[in-house]
């Protein structure tokens, strides 16, 4: 039988707030344990929340990113259980009343496009940290994560493999990033994934039994582990068993999934409404003020540098990777009008040395303007595409100007006739034999005159020139 997978993803995203989302206790990461807390993130009782107004901010414009309604009245609720990071034995979320949902976000897989729906955005806090020592029999808490604000975006079972789940999460991360709420980094945990998937045979509606599947801290162990998820379902079913519903966590160094526990064991979390916050009333002035700040968005940055400046839909999408970069290429534009020029300079050139240096754009050593006066001196035929790359190489390791170097190291291209010709002539006699041949019509060996003539000028003579005298001189 053909079968098809389900896939349906949980993120939680950090919010980049300065403070906590129920307290004013500082969000920086790094601090000694224990040193952003106060009694309301400890949970000592008798102390009153009070909500972030950014938190709820930044979640309204993520929602409004991904086109979700975003709903006048929500709540928050209790969500009961025990641990040891979690010191009032419940965490406070959002639970039948979500701040947003209903919305969805297009991923590009290969060629084509889809649509992925989002079931529903909430806000919640984080809970502490377990640190186990692994010299002694003790665990040890920091609470400094305690109250963390954390949005969580539940996606709809739409996505059939995990190339098709792994195109959303960098999606979403990219408009998180993008709309500056948080960083999104899977490494560092403050971008996690809990991934649920089912199989079923293709062409049925009905969704068969799914797990979910913990633990994966990079976009490769989710794009591993639903493989490895899928593969193990579908061996249950052919051996004719059945896929229990369950909790499973990824294991990158075996590369499989375990079980870690089963329906039964699932938490009754006896969500309630949480008595000590009002219910949150969001008026419609309120998100039509938020929908006024959005930036330009990704796709549609991506939509007018294909219609502004004529780009293909590849570079277009690439360029608005990133916000920084979509800035890098619009700055490189304004001193230097033309678009693919600058596009195929970014796409190559920059980004591989960006790459090769673990870099991000922000931290390019060449400049948006840096890099248009580059592609100035080519277009004014001052230096030639071939020792452009030279120049930009320099640039970068050097942080001078293109100017600077084409002067410094004598690369202004040569279109002097004069000059040119003398080296054809030196070229031409000391290649009679060739010279014969061409004359008696093996005109490929042009390409190769060419060739000697650069050589001999160090890549420097103009190449139009150089054909052309050529051709003369080898007709005469
Ligand atoms: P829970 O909160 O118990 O994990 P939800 O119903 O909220 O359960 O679903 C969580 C995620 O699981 C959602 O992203 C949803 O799309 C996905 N999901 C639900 N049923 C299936 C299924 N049969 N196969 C794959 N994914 C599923
Ligand atoms: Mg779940
Ligand atoms: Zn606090």
């Amino acid at each position: 039988m053909q079968f098809e997978a389900v896939i349906g993803l949980e993120v939680h995203a950090q919010l980049k707030t300065k403070s906590k989302i129920f307290c004013g206790c500082s969000t920086a990461f790094g601090a000694a344990p224990n040193t952003h807390v106060c009694p309301v993130c400890l949970g000592m009782p008798g102390v009153l929340p009070v909500l972030n107004k950014k938190v709820v901010e930044y979640t309204m414009r993520m929602a409004l990113a991904t086109n979700c309604n975003i709903a006048n009245h929500s709540r928050f609720a209790r969500k009961n259980y025990f641990y040891p990071d979690l010191p009032k034995g419940y965490q406070i979320s959002q639970y039948e009343l979500p701040i947003a949902t209903a919305g969805y976000i297009d991923i590009e897989v290969g060629a084509s496009g889809k649509r992925i729906g989002i079931t529903r955005i909430h806000m919640e806090e984080d809970a502490g940290k377990l640190i186990h020592d692994s010299r002694r029999p003790v665990s040890m808490v920091d609470f400094n994560r305690t109250g963390v604000p954390l949005m969580e975006i539940v996606s709809e079972p739409d996505m059939r493999s995990p190339q098709e789940a792994s195109a959303y999460l960098r999606k979403l991360r990219a408009i998180i990033r993008w709309l500056d709420i948080g960083d999104g980094n899977m490494e560092e945990g403050s971008f996690r994934c809990d991934a649920n998937v089912s199989i079923r045979p293709r062409g049925s509606k009905e969704l068969g039994t799914r797990t979910e599947i913990k633990n994966m801290n990079s976009f490769r162990h989710v794009e591993h582990a639903l493989l490895y998820e899928i593969e193990r379902q579908k061996e249950v079913l052919a051996e004719g068993g059945h896929v229990i519903q369950e909790t499973r966590l990824w294991n990158p160094d075996t590369g499989r999934t375990a079980a870690m526990r089963g329906k039964e064991e699932a938490h009754d979390y006896r969500y309630f409404p949480d008595p000590d916050l009002l219910p949150l009333v969001i008026d419609d002035q309120w998100i039509a003020l938020v929908k006024s700040q959005l930036p330009e968005l990704p796709d549609q940055r991506k939509a007018r540098f294909m219609a502004q400046y004529g780009l293909p839909e590849y570079d277009a999408g690439i360029l608005t990777s990133s916000r920084q970069l979509a800035e890098y290429f619009e700055q490189c534009l304004a001193k230097h009008s033309k678009a693919k020029q600058v596009s195929n300079w970014i796409m190559g050139p920059l980004l591989g040395l960006l790459n090769s240096q673990d870099k991000t754009i922000e931290q390019s050593p060449v400049s948006a303007e840096a890099l248009a006066a580059l592609l100035d001196l080519i277009q004014k035929g001052t230096i030639s595409g071939k020792i452009a790359k030279t120049v930009f190489e320099e640039m970068a390791a050097s942080g001078k100007t293109a100017t600077q170097v084409v002067k410094e190291k004598g690369l202004e291209q040569v279109s002097d006739s004069d000059a040119i010709g003398r080296t054809v002539d030196q070229v031409l006699a000391a290649h009679p034999d060739e010279v014969e041949r061409y004359r008696q019509g093996q005109v490929k060996l042009l390409g190769f005159f060419v060739g000697q003539v650069m050589k001999a000028t160090a890549g420097k003579a103009n190449p139009k020139t150089v054909n052309e005298i050529l051709r003369q001189k080898l007709a005469s």
